[in-house]
């Protein structure tokens, strides 16, 4: 049965690594038998010029029509002044809570290849395999009030809320605990349950959902001491589960373990495992259109589509596969290129991944 995927390149780097990702999944309709449709839509900044909103209805019906999303990035300078409702990142968010995507998978992993690109000691990152399972559509970012006020005094105030009921814990809890169960059944949930009342409650429903996953070892951190902890001794974790922002924050700070933020992917899904697949990285408007942006991030998400969406695991490891190869190959885009390296630009490192899955045929 045909496959739909809606691809929404977005901002910046999100087309020129859209397009890479994009070649990989037409090398794979055309040799591997794949039958995916694809359809572009507009979303963030360019859906900004084209409609004056960074998520036109199009877009959206587009995306609830399919069967899984690639996303690029969102975002950049020329939209930075705009009114905070159209900018381009709530197009991103728009998405998320339309598609009820509360699921947000985050696998920070470790090439071997790239240890050394890592600024850490490579012997604390090497053999690195988390999997940061963020809430993605409760939370500060969505809470209600919040805003910017005048107090009488003539003082600006800002404020935002946190708030999570019981059951958006309780089906990120499950997320995280069947997450575990299918690794080394190690989940460490993460909180500030000394402070914030709302993840005192956080941290009580994980705990009751415990429970039913008798075989898995449930730890709690705090998210100020977690943060410490990946970066001294990042292999003590299996499975971190967490709130949107402390998610959104750490698992940034995971990235640069694995040497560059363009190595990472990720999955967002909804209760049935309808996904949206996009790097974890912005879209980095410092390089874009210098054809130096890695698209590998972006590739490896193709492949967590693949393998979440799309029930095609033998092929989510064979693009996995690729993206070992073409490491092998010592092929690097800038921002994980050491000495001893061949430097390569965002679509060389494409044609690579292509020609490296076109070999294991
Ligand atoms: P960013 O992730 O875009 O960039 C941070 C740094 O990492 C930059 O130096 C950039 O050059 C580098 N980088 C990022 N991706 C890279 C890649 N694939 N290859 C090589 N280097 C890469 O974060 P930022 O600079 O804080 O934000 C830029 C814009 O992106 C902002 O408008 C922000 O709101 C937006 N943003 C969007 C998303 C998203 O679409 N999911 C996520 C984060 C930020």
């Amino acid at each position: 049965m045909t496959k739909k995927i809606a691809v929404l390149p977005g901002d910046g780097i999100g087309i020129e690594i859209t397009a890479e990702a994009v070649k990989v999944i037409e090398c794979l309709n055309n040799d591997f038998g794949l039958n995916a449709e694809m359809e572009q839509g507009l979303v963030g900044g360019s859906a900004y010029d084209a409609s004056q909103t960074p998520l036109p209805e199009a877009t959206l019906d587009l995306a609830k029509a399919a069967d899984a999303v690639l996303l690029g990035a969102v975002g950049g300078y020329k939209w930075e002044s705009l009114d905070i409702s159209v900018r381009p990142e709530k197009g991103l968010l728009g998405l998320r809570s339309e598609l009820e995507l509360f699921a947000n998978l985050r696998p920070a992993i470790l090439y071997p290849q790239l240890a050394h690109a890592s600024t850490l000691k490579a012997e604390i990152v090497s053999g690195l395999d988390i999997m940061i399972v963020r809430e993605l559509t409760g939370g500060i970012y969505f809470g209600q009030p919040r805003g910017v006020r005048t107090l009488e005094n003539g003082e600006q105030q800002g404020f935002n809320t946190l708030v999570y009921t019981e059951s958006e814990i309780e089906r990120i809890a499950h997320v995280a605990f069947d997450t575990a169960m299918k690794r080394n059944k190690r989940l460490c949930s993460v909180d500030k349950a000394n402070v914030l009342e709302c993840t005192e409650l956080w941290r009580e429903v994980v705990t009751r959902v415990s429970q039913a996953y008798p075989e898995v070892e449930l730890s709690h951190m705090y998210v100020d001491n977690a943060a410490m902890q990946l970066v001294r001794e990042p292999k003590q974790f299996d499975v971190m589960v967490t709130t949107n922002m402390f998610g959104d924050i750490l698992s940034d700070c995971a990235a640069m373990l694995t040497g560059s933020i363009g190595m990472l992917p990720s999955a967002s899904m909804d209760k049935n495992n309808k996904g949206m697949y996009e790097p974890i990285h912005g879209s980095a408007p410092d390089i874009a259109g210098q054809n130096m942006a890695n698209p590998l991030a972006t590739i490896l998400s193709v492949s967590m589509m693949l393998r979440y969406s799309l029930q095609a695991e033998e092929l989510a490891v064979k693009v996995e596969q690729a993206v070992n190869r073409v490491l092998d190959q010592k092929l690097r885009t800038a921002d994980i290129f050491t000495d001893g390296h061949t430097r390569v630009g965002t679509d060389a490192m494409g044609d690579a991944v292509v020609a490296a899955l076109r070999s294991n045929l």
